[in-house]
């Protein structure tokens, strides 16, 4: 009787622990994912091990509000959204424009910020305004963008769009490889959002933000199209971050002039 009841208890632990396991699962609901391309200061980058900037702090924000604990994904942008799409992340947070292509593929919250697609140039060039960039490829220069991005976009469009045509466009796997690829010539500019500009001209001798700007657009999170739910608790969230002056005081913190 004694071993029946020893190997009773064997087997009743043995469940608890496959159970523990299966609740392991849908402790995810604990846990908000957010797929970012952390090369994009101020909105996202690493010191060390951690993730900082703008985007990271408003997240964990919105964490805290849902009662979640945000788990960062450092991917490439390009796979940003078909993560969201998949389910793999539950939202796309990487100064992220909204677009109408994008939103055939994710729905997106409330605006959060707005970014301005500026050019970076060496100081000296030839190109002085964007009008000059049309003459710079004519003469066989190249752009460089951050692949995927709406500067890739743009930029790559056919020039009855408004853009330089494909073949005049080199695209790079995160910005800091187009402003180096700039550094040592290899394209003529680089299109790419206004404040990581502005970290990467710092960060770089010899560069400069052109005046006139590219265009300005919206930044806001990617949500899975059937997860409403989801989208509902950011907006709440955001909402909320914006009238007590949270938002203000990150972006503040990471853009002081503004
Ligand atoms: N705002 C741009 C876009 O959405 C760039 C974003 C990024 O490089 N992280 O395409």
């Amino acid at each position: 009787m004694k071993k029946f009841i020893k190997i009773l208890c064997v087997i009743m632990s043995v469940a608890m622990v496959v159970s523990l396991a299966s609740c392991g699962s849908s402790s995810d609901d604990d846990t908000l994912t957010m797929a970012t391309n952390a090369n994009f200061p101020p909105y996202e980058y690493k010191e060390g091990e951690n993730f900082k900037g703008i985007d990271v702090e408003i997240a964990t924000a919105i964490a805290e509000k849902l009662g979640k604990k945000l788990e960062i994904a450092d991917v490439e942008f390009g796979s940003i959204i078909g993560g969201v799409q998949s389910g793999k992340y539950d939202m796309g947070m990487a100064g992220m424009t909204v677009t109408d292509e994008r939103k055939k593929s994710v729905n997106f919250s409330t605006t959060y910020a707005t970014g301005i697609q500026s050019v970076i140039v060496k100081s000296g060039s030839k190109v002085k305004s964007v009008d000059d960039i049309s003459t710079m490829v004519k003469e066989g220069g190249k752009i460089g963008v951050q692949q995927d991005t709406t500067g890739d976009i743009y930029a790559s469009d056919t020039e009855e769009n408004g853009g330089y045509g494909e073949n005049n466009v080199i695209r790079y796997k995160n910005g800091a490889d187009a402003v180096q690829a700039l550094v040592s010539d290899k394209v003529g500019c680089v299109i790419i959002d206004n404040e990581p500009a502005k970290s990467f001209v710092a960060a770089n001798k010899g560069l400069e933000i052109l005046q006139t700007e590219f265009t300005v657009e919206d930044y806001a999170i990617a949500i899975a199209k059937d997860n409403d739910d989801l989208l509902k608790d950011i907006n709440k969230a955001l909402d909320e971050l914006k009238k007590d002056g949270t938002i203000d005081k990150i972006v503040d913190k990471y853009i002081p002039s503004k």
